[in-house]
Formats: C-alpha cells, sequence, structure tokens
C-alpha cells in the first residue's frame, strides 16, 4: 500500500515541480500561482518524506493516516492561498482558458480586465 503512495507521490512530485518551472516565464502576472505550485510540491514533499520515515524507522503502515493528518492541517489552513486555479471568470462565470487558469494570478476573463480599466 504504502509502496503505491510513494510511487504516485514522486510522480506527482516531479510533475508539479516541472509545471512550477514552466510558471518561470509568467512571473511577471503569474507569480500568486507560481507560490502556490511550489507550496502544493512541498506538501507532496512531505507525504513522502512521510513514508520514507516509516521505512526507515519500522513503523506500522497503520501509522500512515497520522503522517497524513499532519502534512495536510497546513494545506487546510492556507487554503485560500493554495487554491487559486478557478476555472471560471470570477465576475462574468465565463469559463477561462486553459493558460490563463495556469499562469495569470487574476481570475477575470479579457473582458472584464478591459471593463475595469
Ligand atoms: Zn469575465
Amino acid at each position: 500500500m504504502l509502496s503505491i503512495i510513494e510511487k504516485t507521490t514522486g510522480i506527482l512530485l516531479i510533475g508539479i515541480l516541472v509545471f512550477n518551472l514552466s510558471q518561470r516565464k509568467h512571473i511577471k502576472h503569474g507569480e500568486k500561482k507560481r507560490f502556490a505550485s511550489l507550496f502544493l510540491s512541498f506538501y507532496i514533499l512531505s507525504l513522502f518524506a512521510s513514508i520514507k520515515i516509516i521505512e526507515r524507522f519500522l513503523l506500522p503502515e497503520l501509522s500512515f493516516p497520522i503522517f497524513l493528518l499532519i502534512c495536510t492541517l497546513p494545506v487546510v489552513i492556507y487554503r485560500k492561498k493554495l487554491f487559486l486555479f478557478k476555472t471560471n471568470c470570477s465576475s462574468c462565470r465565463k469559463r477561462l482558458p486553459i493558460k490563463h487558469i495556469l499562469y495569470h494570478d487574476g481570475n477575470k476573463c479579457e473582458a472584464c480586465n478591459d471593463t475595469e480599466k
């Protein structure tokens, strides 16, 4: 069971870090989302590290939910800063393009951004 979680978190960690590197190009208008993906990768890394701790110190596999709870608590507390990736415009509810969802801090479509200026 733990080996499946270990492999999944390893793949997820690499995927999120590659995504974070792709966000570097959009740092002018997507800094908050870049930090959000970085902190999500820290969360995944903490899960990976907790599995390694369980294996290293020969703890029972049932201790993983305790580690999971400890690692997930900061994510729940800072969820508004971490989950910024909205799929719809915050004012007109129109669906946003994927590039805007992933790389732009403001969750508003171009039409709503233009009317604000
Ligand atoms: Zn809009």
